[in-house]
């Protein structure tokens, strides 16, 4: 353990800093928070729980898929709410989408311009299964138009040629448990057959056998001549045709009245300027889904319009210091608007000092059996905006605020490692660097199915959410020197909760943790690995404590440098580790120095499918090395792992680094890993190579 305590002499900058801010904390205020207790007590009266359900009770009666008629009419109730509360500083940005065009790895989906969809059974019985005007979530967005009669076959999965071996598809109607977009790619673009109808897989919440599975179809552009349709059943509905189907005895008849056509990502933001133009904070949260969906993500936008309105309202009650930051409010849809809006952006990174993700902050958490996970940021991005969410969380907690028609559940949360799969993604990237954190619910039996609705949703979870993210925002735009120290006091307590994530990750395929004598004998390489991976552990420290100085003048960027030597702390660290990679004499592939050229993580999936075609035979190779890595709840640790290596390939890190950094966050990686990855990124022009060191 001393190892340990050598590791974290921060311990004692935390003592100064609390003797220097000692002065600095009002009367007004507990020493226990950073938002003063007067600015959090008016946000919490101002702030309206059930103002922000009836906005998903407003957003949700959208069919609000991206790039689609129903997302710009859901961005049209969004826009005339807040013109409703005299915020009219808004811009809508248009980016083209048409199932080709493509931002990074992301190809815009086409729009989609759907009416009715209905699916029947036509022997041995006549029964409705679906009809879309009903059940909004039954019918795969993107399904094209047209009218079908055919025979059911079952290929179980489905998304593998594996799943057709032995089986004719033409010109039939599949069943499958697979992801839509990918068994109807299989299924109808490749092999002729009609259309598609998914069943949820026997392990998939058997306990909810009504539930029906949102899914997409996700047509590219070229595939739009042969696309056919898709439809979600339930467990109940699988376990009564499941037997014809496999008599061969079922006929399906299925119509659906949309179009597919060209469209575009809407992006909207919403301002509250501050005196500063030249920095900002953004309050983001995307606008799609499938209508009725409440948690995900009508609740987070939803929210965004309360935020808005509640610091409109204590700006002009005087009840908060005016804004030094501007606040941005952004609506997106989900991944593609947001990697398209930062490369057309790329001056946010520079003027965004930190970003807030609402992604599903709406729930009764008892109803659904969930919590509240607040996701820090990546040890790519080590910040501070991790411990001021965390204290604010706390005093939220505290405060036990309840909404007049809301649940008195126990506000259930907890600070997480990096969790993906939203817009946090893109502004934490290696290549934008806007420190990000998302709040969220997990885990949810009703995700992505019709069972998330908005009687589902409790104004109370949606008050504590939303004053925790008022609160947060509104001391990010308004903090000055003072502020940032009083937060400083809170930064690189982490370190603990780093260092126990590091402990468990120790590089030695045997030791088991209890057998001490194992550790003991410690090989030197793994000894002078460990070693660099506490370096890098320690620099990612100091590097959340300078975050700080995007809050701060330059007198008080002085003062904190004369407290925290992290400059040089930094150099002294970056030298040893020189030392250390020298001492190895590594073989000069792992001494070349990447730079990544794409923004987020690499979308490699049924919407995104330029990935898999362009690694063409490579791609055997990526799936090999993800069954190497365990799926983690809702993340696969193969793509986090990804992501991180590409977030630390910043032109200056060695591959060398990259693997250590990367270990140092996830744990041991297979050997050759990271050169594998890079060397065919490369290929692809994902990433290209900067220099080669000695
Ligand atoms: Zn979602």
């Amino acid at each position: 353990m001393s190892r340990a305590l050598r590791l974290f002499p921060l311990c004692f900058l935390f003592l100064l800093a609390r003797a220097a801010s000692g002065p600095q904390t009002g009367a007004d205020s507990s020493p226990k928070y950073v938002v003063s207790q007067p600015l959090f007590d008016a946000i919490a009266t101002e702030y309206s729980g059930e103002r922000a359900l009836d906005n998903i009770r407003g957003i949700s009666q959208f069919h609000r898929i991206q790039a689609s008629p129903g997302f710009t009419q859901a961005r049209e109730w969004v826009l005339t709410r807040l013109h409703s509360y005299g915020i009219t500083d808004v811009e809508v940005e248009r980016f083209p989408s048409d199932g080709h065009t493509r931002y990074s790895t992301h190809v815009g989906p086409m729009a989609w311009a759907v009416r009715e969809g209905e699916l029947w059974t036509d022997a041995p019985f006549r029964e409705r299964l679906c009809r879309f005007s009903d059940q909004p979530v039954c019918l795969s967005t993107l399904s094209n138009g047209g009218e079908w009669r055919g025979e059911a076959v079952d290929v179980g999965r489905g998304t593998d040629p594996a799943s057709y071996e032995g089986k004719d598809v033409r010109g039939r109607i599949v069943f499958a448990s697979g992801y839509a977009g990918a068994v109807h790619r299989e299924a109808v673009i490749r092999r002729g057959a009609l259309g598609v109808v998914i069943y949820p897989a026997a392990n998939d919440r058997p306990e909810h056998p009504d539930l029906v599975r949102y899914n997409g179809l996700w047509v590219q552009a070229e595939e739009k001549d042969k696309a056919g349709f898709g439809f979600q059943i339930s467990h109940r509905q699988w376990a009564r045709l499941r037997p014809l189907v496999a008599a061969g005895t079922l006929r399906l008849r299925a119509k659906v009245d949309a179009e597919l056509h060209s469209g575009a990502l809407e992006v909207t933001s919403a301002y509250l300027r501050g005196n500063d133009p030249s920095q900002e904070i953004i309050v983001v949260a995307h606008l799609d889904h499938y209508k009725f969906g409440a948690n995900d993500n009508a609740s987070g936008s939803a929210s965004l319009v309360e935020i808005a309105r509640t610091v409109k309202t204590l700006l002009e009650q005087k009840k908060i210091p005016p804004l030094k930051r501007t606040l941005r409010f952004l609506w997106v849809p989900e991944h593609f608007g947001t990697v398209a809006w930062l490369t057309k952006h790329p001056e946010v990174s520079g003027r965004a000092v930190a970003a807030i993700n609402m992604d599903m902050v709406g729930e009764n958490l008892v109803k659904t059996n969930s919590r509240m996970n607040i996701s820090r940021t990546p040890d790519s991005l080590p910040s501070f905006l991790n411990d001021l969410i965390e204290n604010v969380a706390e005093q939220v907690e505290a405060a036990d605020l309840v909404s007049p028609n809301g649940s008195h559940n126990l506000f259930h949360w907890r600070m997480t490692p990096y969790s993906a799969g939203s817009d946090h993604d893109m502004f934490n990237d290696g290549a934008v660097r806007v420190p990000a954190v998302q709040l969220g619910h997990w885990p949810d039996w009703t995700h992505h199915t019709n069972e998330d609705t908005p009687d589902r949703a409790d104004s109370t979870t949606l008050l504590r959410c939303g004053v925790l993210a008022t609160a947060a925002a509104v001391w990010l735009a308004t903090a000055g020197d003072e502020d940032a120290m009083r937060l400083f006091v809170f930064v690189g307590l982490p370190a603990a909760t780093s260092s126990a994530r590091f402990w468990k990750r120790i590089p030695l395929g045997s030791f088991k943790g209890e057998d001490w004598q194992t550790f003991d004998r410690l090989r030197p390489e793994a000894e002078r690995r460990l070693e660099r991976r506490r370096m890098i552990l320690h620099e990612q420290q100091v590097r959340a404590l300078r975050s700080l100085n995007a809050l701060m003048s330059d007198g008080g960027r002085e003062q904190l440098d004369a407290m925290v030597p992290a400059g040089k702390d930094i150099l002294a660290t970056r030298a040893r580790l020189q030392e250390s990679y020298e001492e190895e004499k590594l073989p000069a592939g792992m001494l070349r120095v990447p730079r990544k050229k794409y923004i987020g993580p690499i979308a490699d999936g049924p919407s995104s499918p330029w990935f898999k075609q362009t690694m063409g035979a490579d791609y055997a190779w990526w799936q090999e090395q993800k069954a190497k890595f365990p799926e983690e709840d809702l993340n696969s640790q193969f793509d986090l792992i990804v992501y991180e290596a590409g977030n630390f390939a910043d032109g200056k890190r060695t591959l060398a680094e990259i693997e250590d950094a990367v270990a140092a966050e996830f744990g041991e990686l297979p050997p050759g890993f990271i050169e594998g990855l890079f060397d065919r990124l490369a290929k692809i022009g994902l990433v290209e190579w900067v220099a080669q060191k000695k």
